[in-house]
């Protein structure tokens, strides 16, 4: 039997989206999903709830105007990372890698991962070159796309460059 002088909550309703009662969806980060239960659900109560989110969305266009929302991920037209093996001396190799920069990578970033992972010295020695002390061209071949997905195999061009015997 109720205590007659406690008042439950009358007719609460618990979102099957976000399992709070349906007055607080809106509040929830599920508006849609909340949306969806409710109307397939309890369609008379979708009626009478508001889930506030496609107005919402309106506004931010009204104030963000069309085309000035989140920057769009930038494609560069002639990104391409180049390796090339240059003799500096009797045998001693260098390999440049350049054109990480028109991936988004930073060459300092790649250089300190080149040297941990080759064990060997490598600087940064141009605006978007590195060199690393040794022959690595083919390490580099499978280093790269594996480190950065967006660079393929494709993008990665040797450019040659006869190495010293090593
Ligand atoms: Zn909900």
């Amino acid at each position: 039997m109720a205590d007659p002088d406690v008042k439950y909550p009358v007719n609460v309703t618990y979102c099957g989206a976000c399992t709070m009662p349906l007055e607080y969806c809106e509040y929830s980060n599920c508006k849609d999903m909340c949306r969806e239960w409710l109307e397939q659900n309890l369609p008379d109560l979708a009626a009478t709830v508001t889930i506030d989110d496609v107005s919402d969305e309106k506004k931010h266009q009204k104030r963000g105007g069309k085309g000035t929302g989140k920057p769009k991920k930038t494609v560069t037209m002639a990104s391409k990372v180049t390796l090339q093996i240059s003799a500096r001396s009797k045998n001693k190799n260098v390999t440049l890698v350049k054109g990480l920069s028109t991936f988004g990578i930073d060459p300092k970033v790649a250089g300190k991962l080149f040297s941990s992972r080759f064990a060997c010295g490598c600087s940064v020695t141009g605006a978007d070159e590195i060199t690393i002390q040794g022959d690595f061209k083919d390490d580099l071949f499978d280093l790269i796309p594996q480190k950065w997905t967006q660079i393929t195999d494709d993008d990665i061009e040797d450019l040659g460059g006869e190495p010293n015997k090593r």
